[in-house]
């Protein structure tokens, strides 16, 4: 008999996450597409449905700790016990350190990291129970240091921090974890860079694109297919690692 284990997948709505989403659903995993807003949930719950595969839209703020309590207690008594965590919800709140506001450090801190060991925390629980889980957490590149984004980029840093500790903490519960850290990827967020620094998002992807050894933009599943390479059954003895996903080397 197979099993159909559940999994979160926050900020799933658009982006990354709807495309990681819809690879795990494919993958056979009962899917919650996690985010901000239920409705905008609801397109990529009805793609998944429409190809067989099961989901359920699900409005949390992922930095609320009595919203993500309800929203897991919600997924695991509607779609089934979480056993995989993809930790995708992110914001930019972009600018130079001189003009950066307190407002804009605290906002991608609350999403990214407290979002992050808030959702893990609320999850970690089942995990441990079934003897079997999967985190993925969503780092970048700009971890490495990225103009205009000291904020972003300590977040992104942090994160794989948080990773490689939790691959500690939680290993001998048969749960690995692990981060992927993309470069850039065809979304809203990096249509919303180019808007920021005043270049239509075509000339930021082929200003882009000259640095890429690999000639191309990523896209939406190009990520997905790593995620879902770290939740894989095969993938157990892979734990605490951070994959770049950026068309070539980082350096
Ligand atoms: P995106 O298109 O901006 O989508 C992000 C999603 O997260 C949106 O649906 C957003 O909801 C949701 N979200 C924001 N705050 C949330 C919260 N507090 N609780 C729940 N959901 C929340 O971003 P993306 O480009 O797909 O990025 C996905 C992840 O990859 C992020 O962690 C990002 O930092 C990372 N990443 C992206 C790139 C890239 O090049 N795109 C590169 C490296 C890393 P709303 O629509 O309601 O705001």
């Amino acid at each position: 008999m197979t099993i159909t284990r559940t999994a979160i997948v926050t900020g799933a709505a658009r982006g990354i996450g709807a495309a990681v989403a819809k690879r795990l659903a494919a993958d056979g995993f009962a899917v919650a597409v996690a985010d901000l807003d239920e409705a905008a949930g609801k397109p990529v719950v009805e793609e998944i449905e429409n190809a067989g595969g099961r989901a359920l839209a699900v409005g949390v703020d992922v930095g609320d700790e009595p919203a993500v309590r309800a929203a897991v207690e919600r997924i695991a008594g509607e779609l089934g016990e979480p056993t995989v965590l993809v930790n995708n919800a992110g914001i930019i709140r972009d600018n130079l350190l001189f003009k950066m506001t307190a407002d804009d450090w605290d906002a991608v801190m609350n999403v990214h990291l407290r979002g992050s060991f808030l959702m893990a925390r609320a999850v970690q629980g089942y995990m441990v129970k079934a003897g079997w889980g999967r985190i993925v957490n969503l780092s970048s590149t700009s971890a490495l240091g990225n103009r205009g984004q000291a904020n972003y980029a300590a977040a992104k840093a942090g994160l794989q921090g948080f990773t490689k500790t939790l691959a500690i903490e939680l290993g001998k519960f048969g749960v690995t974890v692990n981060a992927v850290a993309p470069g850039f990827i065809e979304t809203d967020m990096t249509a919303a860079t180019a808007e920021r620094i005043g270049v239509s998002f075509e000339q930021l992807k082929k200003d882009t694109v000259a640095r890429i050894p690999v000639a191309r933009t990523g896209l939406p599943a190009d990520i997905a297919h790593a995620v879902a390479f770290f939740v894989s059954e095969g993938a157990g003895f892979v734990s605490g690692q951070v994959l770049y996903v950026a068309g070539g080397p980082t350096v």
